[in-house]
């Protein structure tokens, strides 16, 4: 039997205590006279009483429960789970960046604004478009902002284009952000080689089409050859190009969204710029934008006059606002903490040591697991379990079975178009040691699918918790603690 884990509330006894308070020297007030009745509280807190000692193991202990980047190798895809470098936070942390308040004068602010000013020209330049926003704190809020600018565009030209088309490959963010904008949204096939159908993509081509969202590499992993083609196809009937960018981890340095002949673009900061994620946040989804774009960009944009910089609030044919004040500050001053300290030089070979280590991943799993589509991959590939699930042993079995090892599972039953998918990233920042025993890992599940089915279906057998009932947790959330009754 599992235990669970105890909760504080479950722990100490009355009268223990984590500090020592010299006697109250100030006179007592009758409550009454400070608070009306009817704002007192009548039960009292029930609060844990606790030694320091025991807080702090009990925190400790949790820590080491759950499963992250600084924990061990964390295969997500889609997700570019890379080591982030602590001194991003150190410089995050610095009192001239953290103690800042958005509505200081732009005077006393003159560094914060030049680091926005500076990471707009890195990612200006990493993406070749022309301006930036910071304004939105995800992904999928990028998507959202990008296709409000897309809209606000065609709008100022006197044209109604409503239709979002997005190839069956996409993140599942893209159709939201588009039924979110208020456009409808027409799927896209892939092609044999997993790639979007160019004929496919003309046929749907009209004059009612707003925008092309397009991820590339695709969530295969596959780098769309005939970007040039779908582009030129989108840009004659009208419509403009959207370049799902949050993973830029493999082309960082060798090809840019600009140059494909995208219009806008959102970045994932707290992907490929090694800022963290998951647990729901923060994140930075900035977007690009080419020079027909910029004047509809959300409000204010970092202008530099002279010496100073300072923020335009001077641009009437903005969307207007989509956050607060910049957005997450903090993770745009980590990511640039991150580019300026890997230089040029160093993104390019991120993004080399990324398709390199999925590649050698990919080449070494193929022989385990049915690859569909055997192409040379950028930063993440798709393995399929279609092998495995012939004995019973599912995609999701595959990745319990991972846990026993100490790895987090690769991303499951994403992308839709690929059977009991497997989706692996490995990133850049992972030896050649840590691949290879996840592809041990990897290979023994597969030779236990075959010989001891039961073994994997049984997975995890080592975790402090086995399988939950995820539907329940979903639909029945039991989020309080209630004391048993005394
Ligand atoms: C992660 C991801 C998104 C969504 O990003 P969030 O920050 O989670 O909103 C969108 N598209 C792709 C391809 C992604 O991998």
């Amino acid at each position: 039997m599992r235990k669970e884990k105890e909760l504080l509330f479950e722990m100490g006894a009355p009268g223990r205590r984590g500090a020592l308070l010299p006697a109250c020297d100030v006179l007592a007030r009758p409550l009454g006279d400070l608070l009306p009745e009817k704002a007192q509280r009548g039960l009292s807190l029930e609060l844990p009483e606790l030694s320091e000692g025991e807080v702090i193991r009990h925190y400790t202990a949790l820590s080491a429960r759950n499963h992250g980047v600084d924990s061990g190798f964390y295969p997500l895809g889609s997700c570019t789970m890379k080591y982030n470098p602590k001194v991003n936070e150190e410089a995050a942390a610095l009192p001239g960046f953290a103690y800042l308040h958005p509505c200081q004068d732009d005077s006393t602010v003159q560094g914060a604004l030049e680091l926005l000013y500076r990471a707009e020209a890195y990612l200006n330049e990493i993406t070749g478009m022309d301006r930036v926003t910071f304004q939105p704190v995800a992904g999928a809020h990028g998507e959202l902002t990008g296709l409000m600018l897309i809209l606000a565009y065609h709008r100022s030209r006197g044209e109604n284009r409503n239709k979002v088309l997005i190839p069956d490959s996409a993140h599942g963010t893209n159709p939201a952000s588009a039924a979110m904008a208020g456009c409808s949204v027409v799927q896209i096939p892939s092609d044999a080689r997993g790639l979007v159908d160019l004929e496919a993509l003309k046929k749907a081509l009209d004059e009612d089409t707003a925008a092309l969202m397009l991820t590339n590499p695709n969530t295969l992993g596959l780098f769309e050859e005939e970007i040039a083609a779908i582009a030129a196809a989108v840009h004659g009937a009208g419509g403009l190009l959207y370049y799902d960018g949050a993973n830029l981890n493999a082309i960082m340095g060798y090809t840019r969204p600009g140059d494909m002949g995208f219009d806008v673009v959102h970045l994932n900061l707290h992907k490929t710029f090694a800022t963290p994620h998951g647990g729901g946040g923060p994140g930075s989804g900035p977007v690009g934008v080419k020079e027909r774009l910029v004047p509809f960009l959300p409000l204010p944009l970092v202008e530099k006059r002279g010496a100073d910089f300072y923020l335009d609030y001077d641009r009437p044919q903005s969307i207007g606002k989509v956050h607060g004040f910049h957005g997450n500050f903090g993770v745009v001053v980590k990511a640039y903490t991150y580019m300026a300290m890997m230089g040029a030089a160093g993104l390019k070979q991120a993004a080399a040591d990324a398709v390199l280590n999925a590649n050698y991943l990919m080449e070494r799993l193929k022989k385990s697991y049915l690859l569909t589509h055997d192409r040379l991959c950028k930063h993440e590939f798709v393995l399929s379990a279609a092998w495995q699930k012939k004995n019973g042993v599912s995609a999701a079995d595959i990745a319990k079975a991972l846990l026993d090892y100490g790895f987090h599972p690769p991303t499951v039953y994403f992308p839709l178009i690929v059977e009991e998918a497997l989706m692996v990233e490995p990133t850049e920042t992972e030896s050649k040691t840590t691949l290879d025993r996840f592809a041990t890992a990897m290979e023994e599940i597969a030779r236990l699918a075959g010989e001891d089915p039961a073994q994997v279906t049984g997975a995890p057998h080592t975790t402090p918790v086995g399988r939950l009932d995820e539907v329940r947790a979903s639909r029945q959330p039991r989020v309080r603690w209630t004391p048993a009754a005394k």
